[in-house]
Parts: C-alpha cells; sequence; structure tokens
C-alpha cells in the first residue's frame, strides 16, 4: 500500500520514500513506493511525471498509473531503466509546473459542472485544455455565457477544501456522485469530497487548486456533440 501523500497535500512537490516493488514488462519499469507526490491516471486526470532520485542516479518517471488495486501507485520508468534495490530510499519529485496546470484545470472543471446544470457523463484534465461531457441538449450551450460565468467565480477567489466522509453518509447523498464515469469505488471506507462552498460539492479523489483565483482566466474552446449523451465543452487557459 502507498501512502498517498497527494491526497492530504497536494501541493507537496516532493516526498522522502522507500522502493517496495519492481514490476518489470516490455514497456516500462515499474517502481511502487511506500509514499508518493504522484498522482496516478484516474478520475480522468492525466497521470503525473517527474523523477525519482537516489544517490547519483536520477530516474525519469515518464507517466503514473494506479497497481492493480487503487492503494497502490506505479511510477513508469523507461524499460531500460535501472533502479536501484527494493528497500532504497528515494525522493519522488514532481514536474510541478505541469502537476499545478492539471490542479488548475480539474478545479476549473468542478466550476464548469456548477455552470452547466447537467449529468456529467464523461471528461477529461491534462495541461494545456480539458473537456466534461454532458448529458444536455446543444441548445442549452452557450459558450460566451459559460466562459463569462467560469470566469466569474474564478475570480470570485472561492476556496476549495476537500473534506471526508463515510460511505454510509454518500449512500444517502447519492447527488454527490456527479460524474458517473468516476463514481468512488464500492466500498471504500472514507470517500473524499471536493467542496467550494456555495458552489459545488462532490465526490473527487483529484488534485485541486486551494482557491479559485490560482486557475487564471479561461476560455472555452470549443463546444460539440460527440454523441446522443455526450455534449462536450472544451476549456482551455486563456493566452
Ligand atoms: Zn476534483
Amino acid at each position: 500500500m502507498t501512502q498517498l501523500v497527494f491526497r492530504d497535500d497536494a501541493y507537496e512537490r516532493s516526498c522522502d520514500a522507500r522502493i517496495v516493488a519492481v514490476r518489470r514488462s516490455e514497456a516500462s519499469v515499474a517502481v511502487e513506493l511506500d509514499a508518493t507526490v504522484f498522482y496516478p491516471m484516474s478520475g480522468g486526470q492525466a497521470g503525473d511525471t517527474g523523477v525519482l532520485r537516489a544517490n547519483n542516479i536520477e530516474l525519469r518517471v515518464t507517466d503514473t498509473r494506479k497497481g492493480e488495486d487503487s492503494d497502490r501507485v506505479l511510477h513508469l520508468l523507461a524499460p531500460d531503466a535501472d533502479p536501484p534495490a527494493i528497500g532504497s530510499p528515494v525522493i519522488a519529485e514532481l514536474d510541478w509546473e505541469r502537476r499545478h496546470r492539471h490542479m488548475r484545470m480539474h478545479t476549473c472543471m468542478h466550476l464548469l459542472c456548477a455552470v452547466v446544470a447537467a449529468p456529467v457523463t464523461g471528461g477529461r484534465i491534462a495541461k494545456d485544455k480539458s473537456h466534461l461531457d454532458f448529458d444536455i441538449d446543444m441548445a442549452k450551450l452557450d459558450k460566451e455565457a459559460i466562459e463569462k460565468r467560469l470566469n466569474e467565480l474564478i475570480e470570485g477567489a472561492h476556496a476549495a477544501t476537500p473534506r471526508w466522509i463515510d460511505s454510509a453518509e454518500l449512500a444517502a447523498n447519492p447527488q454527490l456522485v456527479k460524474t458517473m464515469s468516476v463514481a468512488p469505488p464500492l466500498g471504500e471506507r472514507r470517500v473524499r469530497l471536493l467542496e467550494i462552498p456555495g458552489v459545488d460539492l462532490q465526490a473527487c479523489g483529484g488534485t485541486h487548486v486551494a482557491n479559485t483565483r490560482e486557475i487564471g482566466r479561461v476560455q472555452v474552446v470549443r463546444i460539440r456533440s460527440e454523441g446522443k449523451r455526450n455534449k462536450r465543452v472544451t476549456v482551455a487557459f486563456a493566452p
């Protein structure tokens, strides 16, 4: 089991850890640590990149994925990488600028959920642009109005704060699972919520900024139909 440092503090850029497992395949060398700041690809958010430092070597992490069970995080290295032995200490260090863009974009997607009143059917969060898919009529999606409202909420400097509830409380409040495709795994004892008071409250295990102002100005770059129940709204950082 990996201690998920990013769950408690998304702003930690590095942490001390020990190697607990190394798995080799043709495509990569997967390193499991006892603790990590690296967010594994999930909930539509891309996996982190960065480096693992040990003595004089620096190992490039090209992607991060969940292990077979969600408590394990696999740091993917190039297939010819030669990590130190199990038990060795390393420093896990993020590509911070990329991750911070993910945090800004991810928090912006929570605002988009609040602006577009419709069920979310999918989404993707990346460093330059992100999208959510909504089950809604195209006619109800007004590009200019959505962009204006998003930027108002960003400039409104709303706090975004994670908190935990138990699974019974979530079961009693099913509206907290807004994004059908990223529903929290059944049977988890605790579920993490992200609360932007008065704006949005929903179950989410991703990484977010602490205040909406940190997102910076955004623009709605495209709205298009991706199917009957998928109307895609794509947002980018304003130039
Ligand atoms: Zn989130």
